[in-house]
């Protein structure tokens, strides 16, 4: 860098921390980035260049010099006893190589590292007081955070007491795993609403919720990696893992003690290769010396810890041509771009398209057919364009131009207001009735086997279906026109239908597809108000009064059936003989268990108990949904003992597994 002068640097300086200010404020504080990680990274790496370089640069407000996060006013600030800080990280092997230089020259030694992945997720403090969460916390500015106990209460990885009167503190990573990421984005995609750019986006969105319901409905996990200062009999990073595994947390599983960089260089290649088939997300591999006391002896930068280190995974990126932009028409009427390519190898899979998501975004990217694009996986799963690559855009290029009516029935496409998305308000436009339809015959709704989106499809092209109540008027003749339908496939299709009527009617009410209704609330309103007829009658706030529903659901269903046309429907489903009472709970679908402390434990039953039969026990905890299992291992959370317990007591007490009494166990039922 000798080639640039003091004030060269200093303005490169100002308007990198300007730029990197601006990017750290959108990722933190509105949980949306306006930049790829990558580019981040690119640019806060030049500015620790150049400050390094010109160490009179430094100033105590740069980014370099501070935790990244903000705190938004709206919650109860928390403050830190002990900071939450970032880390460090490197993008090579060779930087790695680096790091254990440094650390083997401060140390005097070779040291053991505890190899983590680096979950990509936001930071979370638990705070437990005599065994019972007592306050959660985002990492917010590193000194004072987020109070988010009551969105933490609906986490059910998270303990809510803990086997043991503890007192403690400690930290990890919440996460949104893979597959709700994908699902949480597509109801917002048909929504209408901005999907996440990433898991750990959405799971900050999710969790930094003032309104905690909406976090229950968000299916957010932990892994929980650290223990603030922890017991003196614990001495090492690996043996902080076990013990709150055993206590009960949520811990990776794939954390290994290492003890030389080939070690750690194979792990780092096992899981780049592997990383695509975990079921959340990874940006990186975290190296933490093991031993706690050589780590309180390197102590701490104003930022970072001195012993350990994240490798982070080079962006996984392909160059490819846009041949076309699609657009398609959702249930709900959102029309969504869709940019359709020439396939391409990434991360995993052959990739051809990348959802645009609105309008917005493929204007703000300026994507034109004919362009080169680089193609990154949002979150490890889903296709996403980063950039045209300008430099290879063709000579005679045409800005795209947006549709302005319906591709599928011809009208004129709107903007709601304050809506990023484009819709179709056709309430009869053959895309959304196909969508429609799709959805009333799907699995959560009314289930009708066989009849997937591809028959739909037929059954709309034939002219046989033009709304869900057709379903029920369709003979043998009409489905002998369509492809490889012949006499076993019309019966098994017309039996599927026919049983469908006597389906309970919440599963209808799913079917329906109004917006925010989905099979959940459905649920929960036909419990309360028995049948349609009720539900139909019933206004706002009587819904609304129902738990865990909110005016937003409430005001929709009304909504919807204050519609003449929803009614009609009503009345000819009525007439082709559906069932329109609720039937109480289908023993096929399965219940959602309430957040108890036996919820997704394994546990072991020993000994004589005194109060139930082994078999009333182990269904009892089964019905809590505990996994009674017969032999103990480490990975066992509890195990309850009546008298004249023998080895498995015993085992557990060597493994350090924690014991309960049977009365303790029935206590924590009750
Ligand atoms: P970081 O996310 O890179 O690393 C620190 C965090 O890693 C910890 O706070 C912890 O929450 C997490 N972590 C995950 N697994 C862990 C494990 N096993 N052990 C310990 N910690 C673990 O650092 P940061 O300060 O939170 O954020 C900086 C990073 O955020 C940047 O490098 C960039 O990638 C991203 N960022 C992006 C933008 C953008 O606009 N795209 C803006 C700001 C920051």
């Amino acid at each position: 860098m000798a080639e640039l002068t003091l004030d060269e640097a200093q303005k490169e300086v100002l308007s990198l921390r300007k730029k990197l200010n601006d990017w750290a404020d959108a990722y933190y504080s509105k949980d949306a980035p306006k930049v790829e990680d990558y580019v981040y990274d690119q640019a806060y790496n030049r500015l620790l260049k150049l400050e390094n370089d010109f160490p009179q640069l430094v100033t105590p407000d740069s980014i370099t010099q501070r935790v990244g996060g903000q705190v938004d006013t709206e919650f109860t600030k928390v403050e830190h006893a002990i900071p939450m800080l970032s880390m460090g990280d490197v993008f090579s092997k060779d930087e790695l190589k680096d790091f254990d230089k440094r650390i083997q020259r401060l140390v005097g030694h070779p040291v053991a590292y505890n190899v983590e992945l680096k979950i990509d997720g936001l930071s979370l403090s638990l705070e437990y007081q005599n065994g019972r969460l007592k306050r959660a916390s985002t990492r917010g500015n590193g000194s004072v955070g987020e109070d988010v106990t009551a969105n933490a209460r609906y986490i059910s990885d998270i303990p809510q007491t803990l086997p043991e009167n503890l007192t403690i503190e400690v930290r990890g990573e919440c996460y949104m795993g893979k597959e709700a990421f994908a699902k949480l984005n597509k109801e917002r995609d048909e929504n209408g609403q901005e999907a996440f750019a990433n898991p750990r986006n959405a799971a900050a969105g999710s969790l930094r919720q003032l309104d905690a319901k909406i976090t229950k409905k968000r299916d957010l996990s932990t892994f929980i990696y650290t223990w603030v200062n922890p017991p003196a009999e614990i001495t090492s990073q690996h043996q902080a893992i076990e013990k709150m595994h055993r206590l009960g947390f949520h811990t990776n599983e794939t954390g290994r003690k290492l003890h030389t960089l080939d070690e750690i260089f194979a792990f780092i290649d096992e899981y780049t290769a592997k990383r695509n088939s975990l079921n959340y997300g990874i940006d990186g591999i975290v190296l933490k010396v093991d031993d706690l006391s050589i780590q309180s002896d390197l102590g701490n930068t104003v930022k970072v810890p001195r012993w350990e280190i994240a490798y982070k995974f080079p962006p996984e990126e392909q160059e490819t041509i846009v041949r076309d932009i699609e657009w398609t028409v959702g249930r709900t009427g959102v029309v969504t771009p869709t940019a359709v390519m020439d396939p391409v190898q990434l991360a995993g899979t052959t990739v051809s398209r990348a959802v645009l998501h609105n309008p917005d975004l493929l204007k703000q990217k300026d994507v034109r057919i004919g362009d080169t694009v680089k193609l990154h996986k949002a979150g490890d799963i889903i296709p996403e364009i980063s950039e045209v690559v300008l430099a290879k855009r063709p000579a005679d290029s045409v800005p795209y131009q947006i549709p302005t009516t319906c591709p599928s029935c011809g009208q004129k496409l709107v903007h709601l207001e304050d809506e990023v998305a484009l819709r179709c308000i056709n309430p009869s436009c053959p895309a959304q009735v196909e969508e429609g339809i799709t959805h009333f015959a799907s699995r959560p709704a009314m289930n009708i086997a066989g009849l997937g989106p591809k028959i739909v499809k037929q059954l709309i092209a034939h002219d046989l279906v033009h709304s869900v109540a057709d379903l029920y008027h369709l003979t043998p003749e009409d489905l002998a026109q369509l492809d490889h339908f012949k006499e076993k496939s019309i019966n098994n299709l017309l039996t599927a239908i026919d049983n469908s009527k006597k389906n309970s009617v919440e599963l209808l009410i799913t079917g329906l597809g109004i917006d925010h209704v989905g099979s959940k609330a459905a649920r929960l309103i036909a419990q309360k108000f028995k049948n349609l007829t009720n539900i139909m009658q019933a206004g706002v706030q009587d819904i609304a009064a129902i738990a865990t529903i909110g005016s937003t659901i409430a005001e929709s269903l009304t909504t919807y059936f204050s519609q003449l046309s929803a009614q009609k429907l009503v009345e000819e489903l009525k007439e082709s003989g559906l069932n329109m009472d609720y039937l109480g709970p289908d023993e096929t679908q399965e219940e959602e268990i309430p957040d108890n402390f036996f919820k997704d434990k394994k546990v072991v039953l020993t000994g004589k108990l005194a109060h139930y039969t082994r078999s009333e026990f182990t269904k009892r905890l089964q019905s809590l949904g505990a996994k009674v299992t017969s032999s103990v291992s480490s990975k066992t959370n509890y195990v309850i003992y009546g008298t004249d317990a023998g080895s498995k007591l015993s085992k557990a007490e060597n493994l350090g597994v924690p014991t309960l009494t049977e009365e303790e166990a029935i206590s924590q039922i009750k």
